[in-house]
Order: C-alpha cells, then structure tokens, then sequence
C-alpha cells in the first residue's frame, strides 16, 4: 500500500478556535500513526474574509502546537504546489472545462431570494436545496458554458446581454448537474453514508457568480492533484463529501478515505464557531501552555483518556 498523506485545509477568516485544534489533531494523528505524512492547505477562496495574516497566524498557531507538515504551507514545501488555493485557478480551470466538455454544466442567474422561494419541500435541517430552476429543459448534454458568450446563452436559453435590466452585465454562477441517483460511501466515524444529491442539495454550484472557484470543485481537485489518501474533517461536511464524490466520479479521480468526526461543541452544545471567544486560540495562549491545549483538544477529541499537558507526538502513543 502506498504511504499515507493526510491533510488540513483552513480557511483563512479568523484565529483558529479549539474546534479546528480538534480537527488539526485529529488528521495529523491519523496520518502519523501509520508512518503517513500531513499536508497543510490555505483554502483562501473566499476574497471577502480571507487574509494573508491569518494564514500566517494559523501557521504560527500549529507550529507553536507541534503540529508540523511535511508538505504545503504557505512557503510551499512539496512538489504539488502551491497550496494556497488562490494561486491555483489555473487546475480548477481545466477542471471546470472537463466538466464543460461533458455538457454538464449550466448558468444559474438566481439571487439567494429566488433559490429560496423555490427550493423543493423543506429540508428540516434548514438546508437549502436548488430547485433546478435555471437547468436546461433538456437532459444533459448541455450545450458548452465556456464557449463564446452568444452560444451559450441561446443553447442555454439565457438572456443575452443586456436584454434583461436585473442579470445585464452580471456573470452566472455555473452549476453542476447531479443525478437522481444515490451516492453512497463508508466513513471512518459515521459508518455507511447515502445521500441523493437531487434531493439533497440539486445542481450544485462550481463557479461563483463573481468568478470565485467554489469549495466544492476546488477541494477535489486539489486533494486530488495533492495526492490526498484521507480526509478526516468535521462531520458538518458529510453532504458536501457526496457533491464532492460525483465530481470525484465525472473527472476521474479516486477518492480518498474519508473520516468524519463529531464536532466539539461549547458549554450550551452548540457547536464551537469564532464567536466563542474563550474557546479562541488568543485566549487559550494567554491561560495555558501549548502541551495544555494539546491535551485537552486530544480528550475533547476522545484520543486521551483525561486531559494532561501532552506534545502531538506523545498523543501517539497512547492507544485509548
Ligand atoms: N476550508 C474548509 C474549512 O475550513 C475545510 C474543508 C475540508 O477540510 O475539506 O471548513
Ligand atoms: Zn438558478
């Protein structure tokens, strides 16, 4: 079997809280306990809330923690780099055009209120569910999206430029075609997954309307091209593991090993967000020292049997 690589891949929109410790951990910990290496990835996607300085303060956090990585980072160790996704566009690119050339794309021109007032019957979760509104009439293959503009928008019965005063000059978003099929796939921690994407989520969004990659196509293709063997993460990302695995499928990459852990939660069981100041980085540095913190992301993360100052290196050994 080839040799293990794990990876964690933050966002970089605020310091790091005790919930991604948690996360960082726990894939670092898989990773090393089979002899594997761990891969550091900035997913900086979103141009509004991602920032230079907390890419860096993220890295200074980890090394602070002793949480090394073989490969990644914003210096770029490693030979599929970069890995700072808002220097990549060039792979999602041709990702994007392979996705095209199957005639499964199409333009979406729906404001946030529109996909609301006509997203299918109500998830219970609050999960918004794209009605297919925009899709062609007819099955795929759509016509291409990417080939000149004028093409396009008559194949895809779009209004052309100009011709309607509220989508006039905006771009679409791109959309990926799901089918009514379900995907299905075995986790680490949650078991045996099923998931309909039609019902579950509907066409979902490859390309933003501002031009942003979105989450979706950009983690594929960078876990991919990373040579990523396992994903452990929060379970909050089961769905998108399913969007994630039909594009895994439609460009020809295997998909890795996935482990979706629990999420920590606070003191009234929510789940922990950059609110909970307390629970932040800069705090917990200001009370405890880097083996305090370790120890108690590790108990939360149930790989200790009690929270105690430890390194990442001693979590290891422990077999709990
Ligand atoms: N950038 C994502 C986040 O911070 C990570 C998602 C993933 O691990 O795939 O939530
Ligand atoms: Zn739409």
């Amino acid at each position: 079997m080839s040799k293990k690589k794990g990876r964690f891949a933050p966002s970089p929109t605020g310091r790091m809280h005790l919930g991604n410790v948690v996360a960082a951990l726990l894939s670092w910990v898989s990773a090393k306990r089979d002899g594997g290496s761990w891969l550091l990835r900035i997913e900086d996607l979103d141009p509004q809330r991602s920032r230079y300085e907390y890419a860096r303060q993220i890295e200074d956090d980890l090394s602070r923690l002793g949480l090394d990585w073989d490969e990644g980072g914003l210096d770029g160790i490693g030979q599929a780099g970069p890995y700072v996704q808002s220097m990549r566009g060039e792979f999602y690119e041709e990702a994007l055009r392979r996705l095209d050339s199957q005639g499964l794309l199409y333009g979406c021109t729906c404001t946030r209120a529109d996909i609301l007032a006509t997203q299918a019957p109500h998830q219970s979760d609050g999960r918004v569910v794209y009605s297919g509104r925009c899709r062609p009439a007819a099955e795929p293959p759509f016509a291409s999206v990417l080939e000149p503009a004028s093409a396009a928008a008559s194949a895809t019965g779009e209004a052309g430029e100009g011709s309607d005063p509220l989508t006039a000059g905006r771009r679409p978003a791109l959309r990926v075609a799901v089918g009514d099929e379900d995907i299905r796939f075995v986790d680490r921690y949650a078991g045996e997954c099923v998931y309909n994407l039609r019902r579950d989520c509907g066409d979902f969004i490859v390309r933003r309307s501002d031009g942003a990659w979105a989450y979706q196509l950009a983690v594929v293709v960078d876990d991919a091209l990373m040579g990523v063997t396992e994903v452990v993460r929060g379970e909050d990302l089961l769905l998108s593991t399913a969007q994630q695995i039909h594009l895994y499928r439609l460009l020809g990459y295997e998909p890795p090993e996935f482990a979706h852990f629990p999420l920590i939660t606070n003191a009234d069981g929510q789940r922990l967000s950059k609110r909970d100041r307390a629970e932040s980085l800069e705090s917990l540095f200001a009370r405890y020292t880097p083996r305090e913190i370790i120890g108690m992301a590790a108990y939360r993360a149930g790989l200790i049997p009690e929270p105690m100052p430890v390194g990442p290196g001693e979590v290891l050994g422990f077999r709990f």
